[in-house]
C-alpha cells in the first residue's frame, strides 16, 4: 500500500484518498479472482494499470485528472442495491451525455433515457463455467463478491479471464420472481464499449499473423468429409457464419448450433461441449470463423444425417472478413491426429432428441438460401419452397382457416415497444410485430430502443387480427442478435404472462392460436382484473377460455428440434400457419353492446315491418306497425368473426340478470334446460350461477327498436325526418347450460363437486341411500376434503377468495342500498372482516339462520306504494314483488353459511306454513331466479334469532277477520340459495304449483274464471296507442336510462298474440307496462308463462287477456331464430270439415274451391291522415277541413266460395284483390286511377247482378259488374285462408247463433235454421299452376 501511494506524492489529499480506496478495492475484489492466464501480477501493478486506464479514458493523457466523482462498485453491491436501470460512461463529458440523452429520447419520444450513475466497474469476464455450477454459456462479470450476467455485442474469445475495466455499461435490474431468486438473477449488465484490459499480456486485439489456418478445410470439403465416418477424425473448418441458433437447454443439457457457409454449401456445427457454449455470444451471422477439433457425429434423432460436433479440444478463432478470400491453398486434412475420445462418436444426445418419423434423406442440391445480406427493409431472401404435407383430417377448410406459407427473411431494425417480454412479443420499427415464443425466452437486452438483427426469421402476414399485420416469428432455425443496446430505460415487465410460452410448447400451438391466447390474456387483464380475477390467475382463466374455444382444432405436430434446426429445406411449426385461429373474437361486454346498438339500426328496414297490405295503410295504421320491432342475431353468426363474451353473472339491484365485466354490463334473459330428459327449457332458477365467471359462446343478441314517427303514408318511409324519436334496447338471450364456467362461484363449486361425487359413486340412488346414513360432520369433512383435493390441482383457493371478496363488495353495496340504520349496525362487523387474515370473520363463516321454502307463486315486479316503513327514505313508489311460499320445517341456526348444501333432515321437521314474502327495492334483484315450484334456502346472516324469519300477521281491526297469510319482508342482506335435486325422499316433492293452462284451455274455459295462468309462444307483438307520458315512476337507483328512453317506453301498452304452435289458435294478451319495469324477452318466438292474467270477453264474444297489477311474465324458453323461413304449406282442408270442427281442425288452411260470386266489393281512396274519402287530390272532410296531401288506395271484397263439401264467405283485402279479380298490374293501377275522381265505389250483389249505392249506369260499375260475373273471377282457385275468430267455435256448438232463413220453392215457403257460413280471410291466392 505504501509503495503504491508513493507513486502519488504530488497529488492532493482528496485524490490520494480516492487512490487509496481504489487500491483497497482492487486488492480485495479483483485480485483474488485472477486466473492463471493473467500471469503473475501484484495488486499494486493492477492498481497502477487501472489508474493509467482510467486517466486515459477520462481525458487527455497530459492533463492527469482522476474521476473523483466516480465510486468503485463491486458486483454484489450493484445487484443488491441498484434497483433502477442506470448507465455509466467514464469517457463522456456532461455535454456529450446530454447530447446522447437527447438523441435517444428523440428516437422514441415516450421513453426516458437511462439515468447516469457515477460508478466504476472492474472485474473479470468469465464464460459461465464456474466450478460450482454447470456451464450455461452465459457470459458473466466476476469479482470476489459475486458474478452478474452480462450481454456483449461482439465479444472476443481473447477477453475471457482477463481483469478489465468497463468504461461504458448499462445495468438493468430484473423483476423479482420470488424469494428464491438467485442474487445474480436480479439484474444484468449490458457492456457497451470494449472492456479495457488491466494487464498487458496477452493481446486483446486480433493479430492476423497468429491465425493458423494450416490443415483447415473449407465448408465444401468438410461436407464431403462427413459423408464418410472415420474413427478418430478431427476436422478443422473455416467459413462464413450463416446462422447462429439459440442456446437450448434440454433435460439439463445445453447446446446450440451454428451453420457455416461457403458459396452454395452449408454445414451445421453442433456445440454440446459445456466449455464451448460461450461461443454462442461470440459468433454472428456474416462473420468468419475457424473452428478446430471437430468430430463427425451421427444424430440419432436426425435420421442418417451427420454433423460436426465440438469437442473439449475445440477452439474458436474469429477471422477478419477478408481472410478467407485470401486463402488460395487448399488445406489438407491431418488424418493422423490421435483420437483421445474413442467412445464419443455417438453424441450423448439420444435422450433429448425426439424420435420423430423417418425423414427423407437430405439431398445436397436443396434450395439453399441466397447469400444473406442484411436488408434494411423487408425482403424475401429465400422462400421455403418445400412441399408440405396436408395437415389434419379437415377436408375442406374455410378460406379463413386455409393454411398459408410463411417466408424466411432477414431483417434489421429497432425495437420500439415491448408488448410482453414474458410472452415474447415485441414491435420493431413501430410497424412490424416480433414473436420470440418459438425460441427459448432468455433474451436479455431486448428493450425499447435496442437495435436487433434477425436472420432466417419467418415473415407471416396477418396471422392474427389482434396484432400487427406483418409479423416476424423466430424458430429454432432463426438467428437473433442485439447489435446495439438501448439507451432508454424501460418498465419492468409483467411476469404473469410467463406461462404462455409453456402452453405453446405443451399444446403445440400454432402461431395464430398463440397470438389469440396472448390477446385474450391482455383483454382479460383489462376487463376482469382486479375485481374478479387476480393478476396472477389471468393465465389460468385464459387457458380455460382457450380450451373452451379450441376443442377440435389441433395444433401442429410435435416439434423435432434437430430437424427444425438442421434440416434443409427448413420445416418448422411456423412454415405453415392458419389465419385467425381460433376464429371467434373475444369482445368486452361494452363492445358487444356497441355491436348490438349499431346492428340494431343498420338492420332496420321500415317497409319490411309493414304487413302485406302496407301500401293501403293510413297514417293511423302505418305508424303503430313500425313503432316496435326487433332484430335477432346469433353471436356466432356475427361477421367477420363470431363473438365470444366473458363475464360474471350477477343480480344487480334491478329485476334482471346481468353479465358483467369491468367495461360494462348487459342484461341477460336466461333459461335452463330442464332436469327431465326431454331437453325442453324452463325459466332459470339456480342462484349458484350468480358470481360465476363464464364464457358465453352461444347467445342471441336481441335488439328492440322503439320508433315514434309521423309518416303520412308508406310512400314517405324513406324520409327519416318523419321519425320524431327512436331508441333501442339491447340485451342477450342465453341458455345457462350452454355457458362454460371459467371460475365457479362458491355455491357452484360445491354443487359441481357434489355432482362429481355422485357420478363417481355410480348413480344417484346409491348416493341417496348413503346420504341418509351419513352424519352432517362426515359429509362436511368429505366435502372439505374434496375441496382441498381440488385446490391442490386448481385455483379454487383463488376463486374462493374472489367470491369472498365479491361477497364483501356485494354486502357493502347492499348496505349502501339498504337502510341507513342497518348499515350502521353492520358497519363495524364489516370493518373487521375486511382486515387481511381475518379468515374466521369472513361473511360466509359467520353465524346465520335459515329456512327452506317452496315457492308456490310469484307476482310480477312493479312500482307499488307498499307503505312499508321506508327505513329513512322518502315515501313513494318502490319496485317490489311478492312471492307466496311454503316454509318447510323449523328455522335453523348455522355456524356458517350453509349455502346450497343438500337439505338436511333437521330442516324438514315440523309444520309447513304459508307466508307472503315481500321483496322491496334492492331485494327485487332475486326476481329473475325465483320461480314457482322451486325450492330455496332463505338465509338471514349475522343473527341467531329465529324470530327474524317468522312472518308477521297484518293486524285485524275490531273484529274483522283477515284471511291473509303472514308476510315477511326480505331484507337486502338476506341470501337465497336454490336447492337443486331436492328432497326426493321427502313428502314435499309433491307440491303442485299453480295450474298453468294452455292457450286453448283459456279460450274454451267457462266464463266464470277470472284470473288465469297460461303459457304460449309469442307470434306477434304490436305496440298500441301511446299512453299519456305524465307518469314517471320514482325509480330509486334502479335504472340508468336516459330521459328520452324513459319517455319512449313510459306508459307502453302492448298487444301480444300468443299461440301454442305456429298455426294453432291464438290469444290476444294486452299488457299495460306503465307501472312495471320494462320486461325483456317479449319477442316473437319466445315461450312465455303468463301468470295471473285477467280473462275477458270482447263485445263480439272473443276471448282476450289483460294484465293486472299482480300479473307476472316469465320467459320459459327461447325461440329459434332460424326456423321461420322454411315453413311447409298449410294443410289442405275441406270447407265442410272446417265449418264443423272450427279452430280445432286448424287456423290456417289451404282451400281448393270455386268462386260462386262476389258478394261485396269496395274500392276507395282514403285520406291517410283522417281516413275520409279522398277525391280529386284533396280530402273530403270539411268539419274541420283537412288539408292532407296524401291518400292511400284501399280495397275490400267478400266472395262466396264452395268446394263441394260446403260453402264459405271469404274476405279479400288489398294485396290479393287484384288476384281475385284476375286483373294484371296495369289494369289494376288503371282502375285505381279511374277512381281518382269519385274517390270511392261500393258494389254488392243483389240477386244475380251487382248494384251500387249511386248511379246504375256508371261505366265503372258496369265494368266491374262484368268482371265479377265473368269466368275470370268465378273460377276454380286454391287459396290460403285463416279462420275468422267468429268461426273458431265448431258449428255444432254454435246453434244458438244460427239464423232462420226463408226459402221459396214454387208456391211454398220454407223456413229453416241455417248456421252462419264459415268466415275466412284469404291471405294468399295460389293460381292453378302454383297450386302444387
Ligand atoms: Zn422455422
Ligand atoms: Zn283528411
Amino acid at each position: 500500500m505504501e509503495s503504491f501511494m508513493d507513486n502519488f506524492r504530488e497529488r492532493s489529499e482528496v485524490e490520494r484518498e480516492w487512490l487509496q480506496e481504489l487500491f483497497v478495492f482492487v486488492r480485495d475484489n479483483l485480485f483474488p479472482v485472477l486466473g492463471p492466464t493473467t500471469g503473475s501480477v501484484s495488486p499494486e501493478q493492477l492498481s497502477l494499470a487501472m489508474i493509467r486506464r482510467v486517466e486515459r479514458a477520462v481525458g487527455s493523457s497530459s492533463a492527469r485528472s482522476l474521476p473523483l466523482s466516480y465510486r468503485l462498485i463491486s458486483v454484489a453491491e450493484l445487484v443488491t442495491w441498484q434497483r433502477t436501470p442506470c448507465c455509466s460512461n467514464l469517457t463522456w463529458s456532461t455535454a456529450q451525455h446530454r447530447e446522447w440523452v437527447r438523441e435517444a429520447e428523440q428516437a422514441l419520444p415516450n421513453h426516458k433515457a437511462l439515468p447516469r450513475a457515477s460508478l466504476l466497474l472492474i472485474g473479470c469476464l468469465s464464460d459461465g463455467c464456474d466450478p460450482e455450477r454447470s456451464c450455461d454459456g452465459a457470459w458473466r462479470v466476476r469479482d470476489a463478491t459475486g458474478t452478474v450476467h452480462c450481454e456483449l455485442l461482439s465479444p472476443s474469445p481473447l477477453w475471457l479471464g482477463l481483469p478489465v475495466l468497463f468504461p461504458c455499461w448499462n445495468y438493468i435490474p430484473q423483476p423479482a420472481l420470488g424469494k428464491d431468486q438467485e442474487v445474480e438473477e436480479r439484474g444484468y449488465l449490458e457492456l457497451v464499449g470494449c472492456p479495457l484490459a488491466l494487464t498487458s499480456v496477452p493481446e486483446m486485439t486480433f493479430n492476423p499473423a497468429e491465425v493458423n489456418l494450416k490443415r483447415a478445410v473449407g465448408v465444401r470439403e468438410a461436407a464431403e468429409l462427413i459423408q464418410h465416418r472415420v474413427r478418430g477424425l478431427r476436422v478443422k473448418v473455416y467459413g462464413e457464419v450463416s446462422g447462429v441458433y439459440p442456446l437450448l437447454n434440454i433435460a439439463g443439457k445445453s447446446l446450440f448450433c451454428l451453420r457455416l457457409r461457403e458459396g452454395r454449401h452449408t454445414l451445421p456445427l453442433l456445440v454440446t461441449e459445456p466449455c464451448c457454449l460461450w461461443w454462442q455470444q461470440c459468433v454472428c451471422v456474416g462473420g468468419s470463423v475457424c473452428v478446430s477439433g471437430l468430430r463427425v457425429c451421427a444424430l440419432q434423432g436426425w435420421s442418417g444425417n451427420r454433423v460436426l460436433c465440438a469437442t473439449s479440444q475445440s477452439s474458436l478463432t474469429l477471422l477478419p472478413d477478408t481472410l478467407i478470400q485470401d486463402l488460395s491453398d487448399p488445406p489438407t486434412l491431418d488424418k493422423h491426429t490421435p483420437d483421445p475420445d474413442p467412445v464419443g462418436l455417438d453424441p450423448p444426445l439420444s435422450d433429448c432428441s425426439s424420435t420423430g418419423c423417418p425423414l427423407p434423406e437430405r439431398r445436397g442440391a436443396g434450395p439453399d438460401p441466397d447469400p444473406v445480406g442484411i436488408d434494411p427493409t423487408l425482403s424475401d431472401c429465400s422462400s421455403t419452397g418445400c412441399p408440405l404435407p396436408e395437415r389434419g383430417p379437415d377436408p375442406d377448410p374455410s378460406p379463413i382457416l386455409r393454411p398459408k406459407l410463411s417466408k424466411a427473411i432477414s431483417y434489421k431494425g429497432v425495437l420500439t415497444s415491448v408488448l410482453s417480454a414474458a410472452a415474447g412479443l415485441y414491435v420493431i420499427d413501430g410497424k412490424v410485430g416480433l414473436c420470440l415464443a418459438y425460441q427459448p425466452l432468455q433474451r436479455r437486452g431486448l428493450r425499447p430502443g435496442a437495435e436487433i438483427e434477425l436472420h432466417d426469421v419467418h415473415f407471416l402476414y396477418r396471422p392474427s387480427p389482434h396484432f400487427h399485420p406483418c409479423m416476424l416469428c423466430v424458430c429454432l432455425h432463426s438467428s437473433l442478435r442485439v447489435t446495439s443496446f438501448s439507451r432508454l430505460g424501460s418498465e419492468v415487465d409483467r411476469p404473469s404472462d410467463a406461462p404462455l410460452p409453456w402452453l405453446l410448447l405443451e399444446r403445440n400451438l400454432g402461431v395464430s392460436q398463440y397470438l389469440w391466447l396472448c390477446h385474450c390474456c391482455r383483454a382479460l387483464r383489462d376487463r376482469l382484473v382486479p375485481r374478479w380475477v387476480k393478476e396472477e390467475c389471468v393465465y389460468v382463466v385464459a387457458r380455460r377460455l382457450f380450451e373452451c374455444v379450441v376443442t377440435s382444432e389441433k395444433g401442429g405436430g410435435r416439434r423435432d428440434i434437430y430437424r427444425e434446426m438442421l434440416q434443409e429445406p427448413h420445416h418448422c411449426p411456423l412454415t405453415e400457419y392458419s389465419v385467425s385461429s381460433p376464429v371467434c373474437e373475444y369482445v368486452s361486454v361494452s363492445d358487444c353492446v356497441c355491436v348490438m346498438e349499431k346492428e340494431c339500426w343498420s338492420s332496420l328496414s321500415l317497409s319490411s315491418l309493414l304487413p302485406a297490405c302496407g301500401s293501403s295503410l293510413t297514417q293511423a295504421e302505418l305508424n303503430p306497425s313500425i313503432a316496435w320491432s326487433v332484430g335477432l342475431s346469433l353471436g356466432q353468426d356475427i361477421q367477420p368473426r363470431p363473438l365470444l363474451l366473458v363475464g360474471v353473472l350477477e343480480l344487480p339491484g334491478t329485476h334482471t340478470l346481468r353479465l358483467r365485466d369491468q367495461t360494462g354490463a348487459v342484461t341477460c334473459v336466461a333459461v335452463e334446460t330442464g332436469d327431465d330428459d326431454s331437453g325442453g327449457q324452463r325459466a332459470a332458477n339456480n342462484t349458484a350461477w350468480i358470481g360465476c365467471l363464464v364464457c358465453v359462446q352461444r347467445f342471441t343478441m336481441v335488439m328492440e327498436r322503439f320508433v315514434q314517427s309521423e309518416f303520412p303514408s308508406y310512400r314517405h318511409l324513406d324520409q327519416d325526418s318523419y321519425i320524431t324519436h327512436k331508441h333501442c334496447r339491447v340485451y342477450i338471450q342465453l341458455c345457462l347450460n350452454d355457458l362454460q364456467i371459467l371460475s365457479p362461484s362458491a355455491a357452484m363449486a360445491s354443487l359441481l363437486l357434489r355432482e362429481n361425487i355422485r357420478t363417481t359413486q355410480g348413480g344417484e340412488r346409491v348416493e341417496g341411500g348413503e346420504r341418509e346414513e351419513m352424519s352432517e360432520t362426515e359429509r362436511e369433512r368429505r366435502e372439505k376434503g374434496g375441496e382441498e383435493r381440488e385446490e391442490r390441482r386448481d385455483d379454487v383457493s383463488e376463486r374462493k377468495k374472489r367470491s369472498r371478496e365479491e361477497e364483501r363488495i356485494e354486502e357493502k353495496k347492499e348496505e349502501r342500498e339498504g337502510g341507513a340504520k342497518r348499515a350502521r349496525q353492520n358497519h363495524t362487523e364489516n370493518e373487521t372482516c375486511s382486515q387481511p387474515g381475518g379468515g374466521a370473520s369472513l361473511p360466509g363463516d359467520r353465524p346465520c339462520i335459515s329456512v327452506v321454502m317452496c315457492v308456490e307463486g310469484k307476482e310480477g315486479v312493479a312500482w307499488r306504494n307498499e307503505g312499508i316503513a321506508c327505513e329513512g327514505e322518502e315515501a313513494g313508489l318502490s319496485l317490489c314483488f311478492s312471492v307466496r311460499a311454503d316454509l318447510i320445517g323449523q328455522i335453523q341456526r348455522w355456524g356458517r353459511d350453509p349455502r346450497n348444501c343438500p337439505l338436511q333432515e333437521r330442516e324438514t321437521d315440523g309444520q309447513t306454513r304459508t307466508v307472503e314474502l315481500l321483496f322491496v327495492r334492492s331485494s327485487v334483484r332475486w326476481f329473475p331466479l325465483i320461480q314457482a315450484g322451486s325450492f330455496y334456502r332463505l338465509i338471514a346472516p349475522n343473527t341467531q334469532d329465529p324470530s327474524v324469519l317468522i312472518g308477521c300477521r297484518v293486524a285485524g281491526r275490531s273484529g274483522v277477520v283477515l284471511h291473509t297469510n303472514p308476510s315477511l319482508l326480505v331484507r337486502s342482506d338476506w341470501r337465497i340459495h336454490t336447492l337443486t335435486h331436492p328432497l326426493l325422499t321427502t313428502p314435499y316433492s309433491q307440491f303442485v304449483s299453480q295450474k298453468v293452462m294452455s292457450v286453448a284451455e283459456v279460450l274454451d274455459c267457462s266464463s266464470g274464471v277470472d284470473l288465469v295462468s297460461f303459457h304460449g309462444v309469442i307470434s306477434q307483438r304490436i305496440t298500441l296507442q301511446r299512453g299519456t307520458t305524465t307518469h314517471t315512476p320514482t325509480q330509486r337507483g334502479t335504472t340508468t336510462h336516459t330521459p328520452a328512453q324513459r319517455d319512449v317506453e313510459a306508459g307502453l301498452s302492448v298487444r301480444l298474440t300468443v299461440c301454442v304452435e305456429p298455426r294453432g289458435r291464438s290469444l290476444q294478451v294486452y299488457l299495460d307496462l306503465s307501472l312495471t319495469p320494462y320486461p325483456p324477452g317479449l319477442v316473437p318466438g319466445n315461450t312465455v308463462q303468463f301468470t295471473s292474467f285477467q280473462r275477458r270477453l270482447s263485445r263480439v264474444g272473443g276471448v282476450y287477456c289483460r294484465s293486472v297489477p299482480v300479473s307476472c311474465l316469465t320467459i320459459m324458453a327461447l325461440g329459434k331464430t332460424d326456423t321461420q323461413s322454411c315453413d311447409s304449406p298449410p294443410p289442405m282442408i275441406l270447407l265442410g270439415v272446417w265449418a264443423l270442427a272450427g279452430a280445432e281442425q286448424c287456423i290456417l288452411g289451404r282451400v281448393r274451391g270455386h268462386v260462386v260470386c262476389v258478394l261485396y266489393l269496395q274500392l276507395q281512396w282514403t285520406c291517410s291522415l283522417c281516413g275520409s274519402i279522398y277525391t280529386q287530390e284533396r280530402c273530403t272532410r270539411s268539419q274541420p277541413p283537412c288539408n292532407s296531401t296524401s291518400a292511400v288506395f284501399q280495397a275490400e271484397a267478400k266472395a262466396a266460395v264452395e268446394d263441394g263439401s260446403g260453402e264459405a264467405h271469404i274476405w279479400f283485402s288489398c294485396p290479393v284483390i287484384s288476384g281475385l279479380l284476375g286483373l294484371a298490374m296495369p289494369q289494376w293501377e288503371g282502375l285505381q286511377r279511374s277512381l281518382r275522381v269519385r274517390g270511392h265505389l261500393r258494389v254488392y250483389t243483389r240477386g244475380r247482378s251487382l248494384v251500387c249505392d249511386v248511379d246504375a249506369d256508371d261505366p265503372l260499375l258496369q265494368y266491374l259488374s262484368c268482371v265479377c260475373s265473368s269466368s275470370t273471377v268465378c273460377r276454380p282457385l286454391t287459396l290460403i285462408c285463416t279462420l275468422h275468430t267468429r268461426s273458431h267455435t265448431p258449428a255444432a256448438r254454435r246453434e244458438d247463433s244460427s239464423q232462420l232463413k226463408r226459402f221459396t220453392r214454387g208456391d211454398r215457403e220454407f223456413v229453416t235454421r241455417m248456421p252462419p257460413p264459415l268466415q275466412l280471410t284469404c291471405t294468399h291466392i295460389l293460381e292453378e299452376r302454383e297450386r302444387d
